[in-house]
């Protein structure tokens, strides 16, 4: 798969994210002490919007993540598609939670970064040392794997190398799987992320899917949305597939997997723990109401699940 200027400002928006992501933490959102080890503090102010957008989606997500972690009983894997900076690992370590083994994949100079601070920073790499047993750690340029955490470079598009990378580090294709996706496949044409679901459906025997992004795009907000990603070089080759919830679910369930449910972060916002939301809430001054709901209309969870018979219905975060 060719490399373009457009995949370079894709691989730009894991620093945005995560920088998001710390600038919320630093003012209390929620905790994660290993973020200010991957990503510079940001230079201008976010937007309360943003912070409470951050959190409801870090809060949705770790609600469905924690439910299939428990249906398993961490008898289970979990693949982070284009995690970028993320610090799941090292949370989910730091509470007891961690699944049989982790895995990252993302763009390959992503990753080199991600590993050159795994290895310069040890609150990053002790986690990864105390968890590994066995035989020595295989660490390079391009890849890290250890007994309970694997981070591999790999462009999504480009399967036949994904699989290869993912079983050299010892993915299990036997082992309930989650995979992960939060804001990725909205940059892959919808040929390409309707092969990566189909590969996941035909690779795992059971497995779930959780991928946040944009949804409702064909409205005026959207088409603004769109257009100050776009005006960044970034190539939003996947809007199709966002344009509503029905469009989310239906490329799951075109593509081999049994069920699929989608809610926007409205719904997700509405339904968190009250005396969370007013201890958040009370962090920062929000005078613009609708502006948040108009944000959190725009973006959605999805989960699908792959033998539910194993899986059940799947968790719901509501
Ligand atoms: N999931 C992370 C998070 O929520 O913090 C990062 C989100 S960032 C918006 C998108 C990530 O997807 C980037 O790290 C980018 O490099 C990765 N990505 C996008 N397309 C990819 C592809 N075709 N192959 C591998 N990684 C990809």
């Amino acid at each position: 798969v060719a490399s373009s200027a457009s995949d370079e400002a894709v691989r730009g928006t894991c620093d945005d994210a995560s920088q998001c992501k710390r600038y919320a933490v630093n003012k209390g959102y929620w905790k994660d002490p290993y973020i200010d080890h991957f990503v510079r503090q940001p230079k201008e102010r976010k937007a309360p919007e943003i912070s409470r957008g951050y959190y409801a989606r870090v809060q949705g997500v770790g609600c469905l993540l924690k439910a299939f972690l428990e249906k398993t009983e961490y008898n289970c894997q979990i693949i982070n598609l284009g995690a970028g900076m993320d610090t799941l690992f090292w949370k989910l370590k730091d509470e007891n939670q961690l699944p049989r083994k982790y895995f990252e994949v993302d763009f390959p100079t992503i990753v080199t970064r991600k590993i050159h601070s795994i290895k310069s920073k040890p609150p990053l790499s002790r986690p990864i040392m105390e968890s590994h047993s066995g035989e020595s750690l295989l660490i390079d340029a391009h890849s890290l794997d250890s007994s309970r955490y694997a981070i591999v470079g790999a462009d999504l598009r480009d399967l036949p190398k994904l699989e290869e990378n993912l079983k050299k580090c010892n993915v299990d294709p036997q082992l309930p799987t989650l995979l992960m996706a939060e804001c990725v496949l909205v940059y892959m044409t919808p040929e390409c992320s309707a092969h990566l679901l189909k590969w996941v459906t035909e690779m795992f025997l059971t497995a779930m899917f959780i991928n946040y992004e944009q949804v409702n795009m064909g409205d005026r907000f959207g088409q603004i949305m769109i257009e100050n990603l776009q005006s960044r070089q970034c190539n939003l080759a996947g809007v199709e597939d966002c344009r509503s919830l029905e469009t989310q679910k239906e490329r799951f369930l075109l593509n081999g997997w049994e069920t699929a449910n989608a809610i926007d972060m409205v719904t997700v916002y509405n339904c968190l723990p009250p005396e969370d939301v007013r201890r958040v809430e009370a962090l920062e001054f929000l005078d613009e109401k609708e502006l948040l709901e108009q944000l959190m209309q725009h973006y959605c969870l999805c989960w699908a699940t792959k033998d539910s018979h194993k899986l059940g219905r799947g968790p719901s975060p509501c």
